[in-house]
């Protein structure tokens, strides 16, 4: 193995809110209506939104090994996971340079129903994102933004807020199934014309759609019994495809061809096959597809829609062999699924035996088309 460091960004990382964040920056009978985890047992969680609870397994430390780090340090969570300047050092021990950092409660907000708590819940969570996440390192950090979602006109005033305050990034609702009983009926299907000055605008405003899979609560305990936990794994990365899908097919990508979208967790092989997929529908059902696109899905796909992973050892290939290169790496710092602990070794797995344009893209490259104004890792 190329003991060289890798320098890679990532297309998928999060933060972790301080203890008190929510009676720090809202009103107290807001913040208490807020997202909030209670371990219930080793294995199990309850997350508390606004009166709903929604149960879901943690993550079983055990002893075995995976790629050399025991499962159990994996589970203690890195030291920069909710101090954001120690995090700087983790990111330069593994190899890190730029990264998206996503929310871990606030990834719960598109499940709130109430107009009036989103909105003030957006804007307040946006002023401390700024300042506490990516104003710590705004050449490394990009912070995703918040926007109420329940009302799309209060999403185009929120996103300009955050256009103002800097963010790059906008986060977006990763869908579960429109009839699932945890779907959220409040917010407006993302397909749905009404979206069209948020697009407009973020077009407009370089800013980037950025969804990250498992949004929707009860996406991650769809299945019971024998299999659940690779069957949930699994399923959560569905709901990105539907995204991507519910972006394309609409229109929305097509109408606004500088408008690009982000799906952070989900693999990258994904994308050639819904291309394949959504393009064999759009020719055999043509009599009944509306509105009419003027590239096919899987170009406007293939244009528009960038994909990080972290493991998926054929993500490369679908670069090198089906002509998909929005690919992109992601740690997912500091979760159990991502790359804490052994990012250089898989890096070094990932890309060593790629040639030299691949490895760059993959590591750094699709990610800056993204974000230009990140600044480069230093050479190794
Ligand atoms: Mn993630």
């Amino acid at each position: 193995m190329d003991e060289q460091k890798i320098w890679a960004h990532s297309g998928d990382s999060h933060f972790i809110e301080p203890e008190d964040l929510f009676n720090q920056i809202l009103p107290p009978a807001l913040a208490k209506r807020m997202p909030w985890s209670e371990k219930v047992s080793d294995h199990e969680e309850i997350v508390h939104i606004d009166g709903k609870e929604f149960r879901r397994p943690l993550p079983k430390i055990a002893t075995k090994k995976i790629n050399g780090v025991s499962m159990s340090e994996l589970s203690s969570r890195p030291p920069g996971a909710r101090d954001i300047r120690a995090r700087l050092a983790d990111l330069d021990q593994e190899g890190i340079w730029a990264e998206v950092v996503y929310s871990s409660l606030g990834m719960w907000d598109q499940n709130l129903t109430d107009v009036a708590l989103v909105k003030a819940a957006a804007a307040a969570q946006n002023e401390w994102r700024i300042k506490e996440v990516q104003g710590v390192a705004p050449d490394r950090l990009i912070a995703v933004a918040a926007l109420p979602l329940l009302d799309v006109e209060a999403s185009v005033q929120e996103a300009k807020h955050a256009a103002e305050l800097g963010f790059k990034a906008i986060g977006m609702p990763a869908p579960g199934l429109p009839n699932s009983s945890t779907y959220n009926h409040s917010i407006t299907p993302l397909n749905d014309d009404a979206w069209e000055p948020l697009w407009a605008f973020m077009e407009e405003a370089g800013l980037v759609a950025a969804f990250h899979i498992g949004g929707d609560a009860g996406e991650h305990t769809v299945y019971r019994g024998p299999g659940g936990a690779v069957l949930n794994y699994t399923n959560s990365t569905f709901s990105g495809q539907r995204a991507a899908m519910l972006m394309v097919a609409s229109g929305a990508l097509d109408r606004h061809p500088d408008l690009k979208v982000l799906i952070s967790e989900a693999g990258a092989t994904w994308v050639p096959f819904l291309g394949e997929r959504m393009n064999e529908g759009y020719r055999q059902h043509g009599m009944f597809v509306r509105p009419t696109l003027s590239r096919s899905p899987k170009e406007i796909l293939f244009d528009q829609v960038y994909a990080s992973f972290q493991h998926e050892d054929i993500a490369i290939a679908a670069m090198m062999h089906m002509g998909y290169d929005k690919v992109m790496f992601g740690s997912d710092y500091p979760h159990l699924e991502g790359t804490y602990g052994h990012t250089q070794k898989t890096l070094h797995e990932l890309v060593d035996d790629a040639p030299a344009d691949v490895r760059y893209r993959v590591t750094q490259g699709a990610f800056k088309e993204l974000f230009p104004h990140v600044s480069d890792p230093p050479a190794s």
